[in-house]
């Protein structure tokens, strides 16, 4: 398959994606995909990489699902260029999966990145480029946006533009991993009012990201609507870590208007958090919450 062709599937293969019923996506589902009246699976069952008879490059790769509560193998390989790494399937620079991704970074060939979420389920980060191979450091440096494509070494001596390149990594992987993670451990429910509607949902932060402890793992989240997540980050809505009860700040709850400040926010006072996840290990840390809850209180 020639590099031009090799493109137009991976297109195909990306706005079948664009497609996808809902963000996360199993094993079975990426099976389905069907190129040309050809069945393509996009993941592999048995390897970490994608990559299709007739095809040199890869065209996918993988990342298994972390427990929540531990940091996913990705998350601390950001480097100070503030760029993506992936790291080499074994030490061998020349095993056939280092050089199916080498392929793919001289042939200038976008590739799909399948990050697990929970067991079997992975959000699809996409297109990526790999614009960078370090055999020494066994890793290959990830582009995951456009303006990170065109990555400028000139450019790059400002901490700026690093900074926004970082930035770009977290909003592009990081966050969108995060929110999959907190959204299904959550059931795609309010934890302050039980609301279930995904798009009204946000994945909050209980340490703010960048602090200490803040890293986007699901015990340091809270899905919330968008309401409520605005009051949480307003120190409007505080959360006692004790017995996870809502407290509103006092001159709001001596405010009188109407029914979204009565019954959103003022009604919330005393009540527990109403939706809680299912397992133990992806509930709010308690440390995380009692940081949060003196913040609150220092308002
Ligand atoms: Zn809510």
């Amino acid at each position: 398959m020639s590099d031009a062709e090799s493109l137009m599937l991976r297109r195909a293969a990306m706005a079948w994606l664009d497609r996808r019923p809902q963000d996360r996506v199993d094993f079975r589902w990426l099976a389905s995909f069907e190129y040309d009246g050809q069945r393509i699976p996009l993941m592999d069952r048995q390897r970490g990489i994608r990559k299709p008879a007739g095809m040199s490059a890869a065209l996918a790769i993988r990342t298994t699902f972390t427990p929540p509560g531990q940091m996913p193998p990705y998350a601390d390989a950001v480097g100070v260029d503030g760029l993506q790494r992936y790291k080499y399937r074994g030490s061998d620079p020349d095993h056939p999966e280092n050089v199916a991704l080498r392929q793919a970074f001289s042939a200038k060939l976008p590739i799909i990145w399948f990050v697990g979420v929970a067991s079997g389920w992975y959000e699809p980060i996409y297109p990526v480029w790999i614009v960078g191979d370090a055999p020494r450091e066994l890793e290959f440096t990830l582009a995951l946006d456009h303006a990170q494509r065109h990555f400028d070494e000139t450019e790059a001596r400002d901490p700026d533009y690093r900074m926004y390149m970082a930035r770009l990594t977290k909003v592009r992987l990081h966050q969108r991993v995060f929110r999959t993670q907190v959204m299904l451990a959550y059931e795609s429910r309010c934890a302050v009012c039980n609301l279930g509607h995904a798009q009204l949902l946000d994945a909050a932060h209980i340490i703010a990201d960048g602090q200490p402890n803040g890293e986007p793992v699901v015990p340091n989240g809270l899905a919330m609507c968008k309401i409520h997540h605005a009051a949480f980050d307003s120190k409007i809505l505080g959360i006692r870590p004790d017995d996870l009860s809502l407290h509103i700040r006092q001159d709001i709850l001596d405010e009188v208007d109407g029914p979204m400040l009565r019954h959103g926010l003022q009604d919330m006072h005393g009540r527990r958090l109403m939706k809680l996840p299912r397992s133990r290990r992806a509930l709010p840390d308690s440390a995380r919450l009692h940081a949060r809850y003196e913040d609150f209180l220092s308002a």
